[in-house]
């Protein structure tokens, strides 16, 4: 076993050893996970990382990168068999620079998200990444996982955020990718490589981000509709009538909505009557907030004259368009009291989605008669939280036994249809398999060619997107 203490003296004393210490690091947000570590060791610059990953590579121990801890997925639990550390970047939060004129941020990995939110806002710019857990994620995890959110719709995912990076290679290199460029066509795309590697190729540690003019106004609305169907023909009206304009359209059945209303006081229905269906639509605009609320009208008009809309709420405050988004930010909170629930996190061409709403209840329906779907999601991405949830009297037990054969059947539809298991959430070991047994042996196979060129000891986060390799893995 390798003497843990001559990793202080690299990193300056950051070692927590101490089980009470390490404990909130070796569990996953939901509690799914519970790994172990020989140590928790917080690095506080991209040299000291380098030294940890070579020495780590030289007494053959895992490393397992961890930012804010609040991955859905299981990517960021030490849970490999074999000696391993967590390699936690809180320490590294330096905003490094603010470019105005280039609207750039270059900040390090363990920045969290609403920090660097709010350093863009002190220079009148908006960084647009924005998910329920930016109080707590850091920028190393939201790139690690190519974390989305509710503004994707308008600026896309983190991928499309980020212009160059910062990272240790897996043999304790530093590569100073920090290109503040929007046109870099100069060979192979590192960058992107290690955007969506769940800490499997490297260890990121900084990033050069965009920033964008922010928005003057926004109005809210909530539209009742009939069935999924008509939201994604009023997606298409709203693309025309917003333009770019349109920063979110989000979908939630009426049941999601009943759990929000039950769930938290005071919340209430945004229209008179229960409708099945309802989308969120949020119009922005660059210069005047009267006319993001004009756009809104026009567009909510057309709605109910084509038949799409039966009732709507419209926003006239910035506080009456915070209580219209707590109605869609609520429901996974609400929906976790309302007993185990089956989460997918799924992604399909838009043209698809209906159909795939259609065709899985009611081959849920059919099978599972104990469990109900409660759906929500980016419907502007073609991303759904498709989660299924027990009924009345179903015990969580029953929903528990239920879940591989219920992934299996909601999966085999969302990959017949041209989708993706896994829109925003990564592979980590949850979809991890799964996912290796819908791809093709190609696209497996340049996966693995891939981890063994940037990885060839097999040291970093083993186990997670991609199963243990017993060639190449430490330990072996
Ligand atoms: P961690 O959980 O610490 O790590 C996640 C993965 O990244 C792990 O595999 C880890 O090894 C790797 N990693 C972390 N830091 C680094 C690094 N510096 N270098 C290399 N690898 C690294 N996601 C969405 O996309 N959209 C949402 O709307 C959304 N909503 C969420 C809401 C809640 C309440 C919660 C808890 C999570 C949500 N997520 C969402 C999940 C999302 O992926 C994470 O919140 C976030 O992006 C992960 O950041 P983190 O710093 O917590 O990463």
């Amino acid at each position: 076993m390798p003497d843990i203490n001559e990793l202080r003296d690299v990193v300056r004393g950051r070692v927590l050893t101490d089980p009470d210490d390490m404990a909130p690091f070796l569990t996953d947000w939901r509690r799914i996970w519970t790994g172990r570590a020989l140590a928790v060791v917080q690095p506080d610059d991209a040299e000291v990382v380098a030294a940890v990953v070579r020495w780590c590579g030289d007494h053959g121990v895992a490393i397992v990168p961890q930012g804010g801890n609040t991955g859905l997925s299981g990517g960021a639990t030490p849970l490999a068999v074999g000696a391993c550390i967590v390699l936690s970047l809180a320490r590294m939060k330096a905003i490094r620079t603010v470019d105005a004129v280039n609207n750039t941020i270059t900040v390090e990995a363990g920045c969290i998200l609403a920090d660097v939110q709010a350093a863009a806002q002190d220079v009148n710019r908006l960084f647009p990444l924005s998910l329920a857990a930016e109080g707590s994620c850091t920028i190393g995890g939201n790139l690690a996982t190519n974390a989305g959110g509710t503004g994707v719709l308008r600026y896309g995912n983190m991928r499309d955020l980020c212009l160059g990076l910062e990272v240790v290679t897996a043999d304790g290199a530093v590569w100073d990718g920090l290109r503040a460029l929007r046109k870099d066509n100069t060979g192979y795309d590192l960058r992107d490589l290690f955007i969506g590697s769940e800490g499997t190729l490297g260890v990121i540690t900084a990033a050069v981000l965009k920033l964008f003019p922010p928005s003057v106004g926004r109005c809210v609305a909530v539209a009742a509709l009939e069935c999924p169907a008509n939201a994604l023909d009023l997606l298409h009206l709203a693309q025309t009538h917003l333009s770019g304009g349109l920063t979110g359209f989000e979908l939630f059945s009426d049941f999601c909505l009943e759990l929000v209303l039950h769930h938290r006081e005071g919340a209430r229905r945004p229209v008179e009557e229960s409708a099945p269906w309802y989308v969120l639509i949020e119009a922005s605009s660059a210069t005047d907030a009267d006319l993001a609320n004009e756009a809104m009208q026009s567009l909510l008009e057309a709605g109910f004259e084509q038949g799409l809309v039966i009732d709507a709420a419209l926003s006239s405050s910035e506080a009456q368009a915070e209580a219209l988004w707590a109605l869609r930010e609520d429901i996974s909170e609400a929906q976790g009291e309302a007993g185990k629930t089956i989460k997918h996190d799924v992604a399909l061409p838009l043209s698809q989605l209906a159909d795939f709403i259609i065709e899985s209840e009611a081959a849920l329906d059919a099978r599972f008669p104990e469990v109900r779907t409660g759906v929500f999601g980016h419907v502007g991405d073609g991303n759904l939280h498709f989660n299924v949830l027990p009924r009345d009297g179903t015990p969580d037990t029953i929903v528990e036994s239920l879940t591989g054969p219920v992934n299996k059947l909601v999966h085999d539809i969302v990959v017949a249809r041209g989708g993706s298991i896994s829109a925003e959430h990564g592979l980590g070991v949850l979809r991890r398999d799964e996912s290796a047994r819908y791809k093709s042996e190609v696209e497996m196979a340049m996966m693995r060619c891939i981890k063994h060129a940037l990885d060839p000891r097999g040291i970093m986060n083993p186990d997670k997107l991609l199963a243990h390799d017993v060639g190449s893995l430490v330990g072996q």
